[in-house]
């Protein structure tokens, strides 16, 4: 993801490419919720993507800004369970920010006013086994101007280091010590949407 290119961005194809990661893992997704949480991860992200995915060309119509207020809009409608209300928040923290002839540095400070929202939202900070602690190694591998397959290395490895932390929010909390050893549902489905969302601009730019 190189500076400049983020204009050439196909709303449409980042719709679908997000939608097909979710898609294509959300067994995945369920399986890690039921060893610590309630394993309705999978299927609250599908509704929600498969929404998203029902609209794309109503969305794609809008300028950038107002498209992630809609998506983030829809997510919080149908995602459901805790994830809807971040992860819609993310997406409407993220068009309220960004501006709508984007760039690297502009969709860095709006990311990052977007993992503001979201802790804000969910009371949570990084190291408590959440997408959280996806979201803000994502944030410093924008601002340090990696490239598209950094970033995604960047969200596999934070997902796979939630493995051994304690969730101190949601469900898994509830488990205590006994969290630990799984890796976080939300922070996996971070990790999907990041590198759908860096190979979709890759191909395109
Ligand atoms: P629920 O926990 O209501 O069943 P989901 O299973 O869809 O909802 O989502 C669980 C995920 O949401 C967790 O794996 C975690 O990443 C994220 N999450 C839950 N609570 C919080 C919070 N307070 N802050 C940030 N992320 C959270
Ligand atoms: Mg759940």
């Amino acid at each position: 993801m190189s500076a400049g290119t983020m204009d050439k961005v196909d709303l449409k194809a980042l719709i679908s490419a997000t939608a097909d990661a979710i898609a294509a893992h959300a067994e995945e997704l369920t399986t890690l919720d039921q060893a610590i949480g309630d394993g309705d991860h999978g299927l609250n992200m599908k509704r929600g993507f498969e929404a998203v995915r029902a609209e794309a060309d109503a969305f794609a119509a809008k300028p950038l800004p107002d498209a992630l207020k809609a998506i983030g809009t829809k997510l919080v409608m149908t995602v459901g369970g805790a994830s809807g209300p971040l992860f819609g928040t993310l997406f409407m923290a993220l068009g309220k920010e960004i501006s709508p002839e984007t760039n690297r540095a502009n969709l860095a400070a709006a990311f990052g006013k977007a993992i503001e929202a979201v802790a804000a939202r969910g009371k949570s900070q990084v190291g408590q086994k959440t997408m959280l602690d996806v979201l803000q190694p994502v944030h410093e591998a924008l601002l340090q101007g990696k490239t598209g397959a950094e970033i995604t290395d960047a969200a596999d490895s934070a997902a796979d280091a939630t493995v051994p932390m304690k969730a101190l929010r949601g469900r898994a909390s509830f488990l205590g010590d006994r969290s630990i050893g799984h890796m976080d549902a939300g922070a996996r489905s971070t990790a999907l949407l990041v590198r759908a969302v860096a190979e979709t601009i890759e191909a395109h730019a």
